[in-house]
């Protein structure tokens, strides 16, 4: 599904990714790990069209992509919940997750996307009338993602989707990849907390000062420690 050959990605000067390569297999979950600086953010950043990479290519459903708008990227499938809570504060929850549907124009089908992330997220529902500003940082990262849903990717980016999560909302994240994954969207996961990672994960990437120095299946890296 997605097929990332060599690139070569910088902050002006500063090399963030030296020659990374990597697949990801429609229906997978697949996950990067590594330490704070490794590049993993920047590898989804250049995915979802924020980036260039100097050099090498991506491939994502047999075509390249490298290079193009991240408009273009959103059509073609692929969503990004970016680290941190990004949502539209002074917008109410319901209004937010109504915006990651802003490219479909099939009002049923977007009210039963709806209905089907306030299945999987109840908090979000209660407060569906809500100022997203007032929730607490656990329901903005599930609104963030509840938005991305809302896009029906096929593929999906998280970015560090536990951090700094109350371990009780931790569990229910991961439960809602998995769900999310079963219902049809291959994922690629950004995660610090390896264990949670590779828990849920098919397989995985180690990343290291901008390189891929280890992968294999999540037992494989499990064990690899
Ligand atoms: P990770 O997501 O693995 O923590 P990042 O992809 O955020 O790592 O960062 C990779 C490298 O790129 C780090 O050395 C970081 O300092 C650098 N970097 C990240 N963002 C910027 C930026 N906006 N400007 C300059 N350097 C950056
Ligand atoms: P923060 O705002 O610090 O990020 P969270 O949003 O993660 O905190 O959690 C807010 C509060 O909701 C915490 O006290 C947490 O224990 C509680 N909480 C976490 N998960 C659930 C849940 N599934 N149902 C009800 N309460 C929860």
């Amino acid at each position: 599904m997605l097929k990332v050959e060599d690139i070569n990605v910088y902050y002006g000067n500063i090399q963030a990714l030296k020659g990374v390569s990597l697949e990801v297999n429609e229906g997978e979950i697949v996950t990067l790990i590594g330490a704070n600086g490794a590049g993993k953010s920047t590898l989804l950043k250049t995915l979802s069209g924020l980036l260039k990479p100097k050099k090498g290519s991506i491939q994502y459903l047999g075509k390249p992509i490298s290079g193009k708008a991240a408009q273009t990227i959103v059509k073609a499938g692929i969503s990004h919940v970016p680290e941190g809570r990004r949502v539209f504060a002074n917008m109410t929850v319901e209004e937010n997750l109504e915006l990651g549907a802003y490219l479909r124009s099939d009002k049923n089908e977007i009210k039963k996307d709806l209905d089907k992330v306030y299945e999987v997220f109840p908090r979000l529902q209660e407060r569906k009338k809500q100022l997203s500003g007032t929730l607490s940082g656990g329901e903005q990262q599930m609104l963030a993602m509840g938005r991305a849903i809302m896009a029906r990717p096929k593929l999906l980016l998280l970015d560090e989707p536990s951090m700094g999560l109350a371990p009780l909302f931790v569990k229910t994240i991961f439960k809602v990849i998995q769900e999310i994954n079963q219902s049809g969207t291959t994922i690629l996961l950004v995660e610090q907390n390896a264990n949670m990672a590779l828990s849920i994960a098919d397989r995985g990437y180690v990343i290291e000062t901008g390189k891929v120095v280890l992968s294999g299946t999540a037992a494989e890296l499990q064990e690899s420690d």
